[in-house]
C-alpha cells in the first residue's frame, strides 16, 4: 500500500507540472480518487497520504465501503450512471453527483436528500461527442436541464462534466474539453455561478488541467489496475 502513497505523490505533481504549463494555481484543482473496485485497505492508504475526495460508480460496493470506512472530512463523490432506483441512496450517502442528465433523476435527488445535510453538489454530465450508448444529455438540452435544476431546492449545481470517447485521440480530448469549458462560460453569461469542470482521467489529466479541469477523476495512476 505504500505503492498508493507514491502513486499520489506523482499525481500530485503531474497536475502541479499541469497547472504550470497553464498558468493556473494546482490549490484550484481537486483530485477526486476513483476508487471502485478497490479495497477498503486501499482507500485508507490514500486518507492517510491526506486524499480526501473519493469517487465511487456502483451504489451498493460503495455504501459498504461508507459505511465500514466512516472516514471524517472525506467527501464522496458518485461518477456512475445514476439509476431511478439508487436516487434514495445516493441522496444520503453521497456529497457530489457528477452525473445528472435528466430532469427525473435530479427531482428524485432534491426530494430525497435529507433534511439535515447539505445541499447535494450536482454536475450535469454531457454527452459532447453524442455517444448512442453513452450516458449524457446532448449539448443543445443543456440550459433547458440546468435551468430545471435551478428551481430544486436540495440540489446545487456546481458545474459539468464528461468522459470523452475511449477511443478519442488526445486532440479531439482537447476539443471536448475546450467544448465542456466553452458550454460552462455560455451557462455563467447566463447567470448560472457555475464553479466546476469535471474532466480527466489518469490518461488525460495534463490535457485536462490545460483545458480547465477543477476536478480530475483519477483510478489507475492511484490505485493501479481494478480487480
Ligand atoms: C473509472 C472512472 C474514472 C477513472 O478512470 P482511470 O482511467 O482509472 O483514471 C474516472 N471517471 C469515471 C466516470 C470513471 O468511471
Amino acid at each position: 500500500m505504500t505503492q498508493i502513497t507514491d502513486h499520489l505523490t506523482k499525481v500530485r505533481e503531474r497536475v502541479a507540472n499541469a497547472a504550470s504549463v497553464a498558468g493556473r494555481d494546482a490549490d484550484s484543482i481537486t483530485i477526486v480518487a476513483v476508487s471502485k473496485k478497490q479495497p477498503t485497505a486501499a482507500i485508507i492508504a490514500a486518507y492517510e497520504s491526506g486524499q480526501r475526495d473519493f469517487g465511487e460508480n456502483f451504489v451498493q460496493e460503495a455504501i459498504g465501503k461508507i459505511e465500514t470506512l466512516d472516514l471524517t472530512g472525506v467527501r464522496w463523490h458518485f461518477i456512475g450512471h445514476v439509476q431511478g432506483n439508487k436516487t434514495k441512496d445516493i441522496a444520503r450517502y453521497f456529497d457530489w453527483v457528477h452525473t445528472v442528465d435528466r430532469l427525473k433523476i435530479a427531482q428524485r435527488l432534491s426530494d430525497q436528500r435529507p433534511h439535515y445535510a447539505a445541499p447535494l453538489n450536482i454536475c450535469i454530465q454531457v454527452n459532447l461527442a453524442e455517444e448512442p450508448q453513452k450516458s449524457g444529455i446532448p449539448a443543445s438540452e443543456l440550459a433547458t436541464l440546468a435551468t430545471q435544476l435551478r428551481l430544486l431546492p436540495r440540489l446545487r449545481l456546481r458545474g459539468l462534466m464528461t468522459i470523452p470517447p475511449a477511443d478519442a485521440d488526445l486532440v479531439t480530448v482537447r476539443k471536448l474539453f475546450g467544448g465542456l469549458r466553452h458550454l460552462k462560460e455560455q451557462l455563467m453569461q447566463r447567470g448560472f455561478e457555475l464553479d466546476t469542470l469535471s474532466m480527466g482521467m489518469s490518461a488525460d489529466l495534463e490535457i485536462a488541467v490545460q483545458s480547465g479541469s477543477t476536478m480530475v477523476r483519477i483510478g489507475t495512476a492511484i490505485f493501479g489496475a481494478r480487480s
